[in-house]
């Protein structure tokens, strides 16, 4: 079989820097992107025939782990029937019922294939329903990369914003106001000063893409409050928290109920998947009821929802307690290690968790974007490298947070704990 570095020189000529996504790209790494042929349980193997730990999961999807027997069985009884129909089917419904069964602030869901689709589709939906155009966003949120949603906070006076990526015009940006996490002196000011005018606040509840910046309960009742007094809504992106933290959630966990929910990743277990979910009154405003647009060809695809719906049924309580006591053993063995490894060469790290995520980082108490060290990336890369030629994957980059799966049990645990010291 062709190697790494031949399949990674071939790769750069085919696609913008040989990766179909900029977060796998390796970028400032002295080692290219793995190749991975095949993946089971909490092992994924690259086409050299080397095998890796994986914290990475496909950046949190697989919570059961890689190729869980269940959810490729039912695959198979999916595929056996056909892969796309363009009109209704019973699958989603299957997925849909066991959702909104389990999740008791929402009365209504539609899928949609992706993350961003599904951020994309809860701001208009907002603005629809809301009939206002801005909508407030957090440093150091990650809501995919939908034109709104790629803004930065101005360089020049406070309250502007300006885009975080080329191609995305002013018109667009000036209606994304960015807000520090955690600042609700900010929050206040910014109602302030633009009565009326705010469509909706979006968070993720437990911001996880930029690091892990654990977020106080009462930030997020005081969102909850202020939106519901200046007839705002509150959008919790639960793409990352969604049936990872608890099944419902952020909004499970903590008692607070947004007004509209976006989920993805874990939702369809590896496959194309996001949702947006509501109570009725404001899903009633999507078509071909109500006159918000939006639509996908392959949306709610069969063999999405069957994965997903299996992935979701073996998300027991039992499975909580049991992947978060996983998490919990796997970061005592990383902290040892960290300590001890080349008399303490990477001793300045602690590891930052919430149920079954952790974040590698050389600080300790960030909770906010400002309070990431300026020199995260050149202390995170020399550690990524070691871990790596011990066979142990982490997400490629020092903002990214690491996922444990049910599939990360005892056995890897001994494993780790031999890679690591070996
Ligand atoms: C991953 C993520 C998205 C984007 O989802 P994609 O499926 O990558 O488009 C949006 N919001 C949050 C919180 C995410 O973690």
């Amino acid at each position: 079989m062709t190697t790494q570095n031949e399949l990674f020189e071939k790769s750069k000529d085919l696609v913008p820097g040989g990766v179909h996504s900029p977060v796998r790209s390796f970028k400032g790494l002295h080692t290219t992107p793995r190749f991975i042929k095949k993946a089971h349980g909490a092992f994924i193997e690259d086409v050299d025939g080397k095998d890796y730990i994986d914290f990475c999961m496909s950046f949190g999807p697989l919570v059961l782990g890689h190729k869980d027997s269940d959810v490729e069985k039912s695959l198979v009884d999916a595929l056996s029937r056909g892969w796309s129909y363009g009109t209704c089917e019973p699958y989603s419904l299957d997925l849909a019922s066991f959702l909104l069964s389990k999740i008791d602030f929402v009365d209504q869901i539609r899928f949609v294939n992706s993350g961003t689709e599904a951020v994309m589709t809860a701001l208009r939906l907002a603005r629809g329903a809301t009939k206002k155009d801005k909508i407030i966003k957090f440093n150091g949120c990650y809501h995919g990369h939908t034109d709104s949603m790629l803004i930065k906070a101005g360089s020049g006076l406070a309250g502007t914003s300006e885009a975080s990526s080329a191609g995305v015009p002013e018109g667009i940006s000036k209606d994304t106001l960015i807000l520090e996490l955690g600042n609700t002196e900010e929050v206040i000011q910014c109602f302030k000063d633009h009565p009326g005018e705010i469509a909706a606040i979006i968070i993720e509840p437990l911001p996880a893409n930029n690091g892990l910046l654990i977020q106080e309960k009462s930030f997020l009742e005081f969102l909850r409050k202020i939106t519901k007094d200046n007839d705002a809504l509150l959008i919790f992106d639960e793409v990352i928290s969604g049936f990872r933290v608890a099944f419902g959630g952020m909004a499970e966990l903590t008692g607070i109920t947004p007004d509209i929910v976006t989920y993805g990743k874990i939702i369809g277990g590896g496959l194309p998947v996001g949702a947006i979910a509501a109570k009725k009154e404001i899903m009633d405003n999507l078509a071909p009821v109500g006159s918000v647009y939006q639509a996908g060809t392959l949306s709610a695809n069969p063999l999405a929802m069957v994965g997903g719906l299996e992935t979701l049924k073996k998300m027991t309580p039992k499975a909580y307690e049991e992947i978060n006591a996983n998490t919990t053993k796997i970061i005592n063995v990383f902290n040892k290690w960290l300590k001890e490894y080349n008399d303490g060469e990477f001793s300045h790290y602690s590891l930052t968790s919430h149920s079954s995520l952790f974040w590698i980082v050389a600080a300790e108490g960030v909770n906010c974007m400002d309070k990431i060290p300026a020199d995260i990336t050149e202390k995170f890369n020399p550690l990524f490298e070691t871990l790596l030629e011990k066979g142990i994957y982490l997400s490629p980059n020092a903002y990214e947070v690491g996922f444990v799966s049910l599939a990360h049990n005892d056995e890897v645990i001994g494993e780790l704990e031999k890679r690591l010291w070996n």
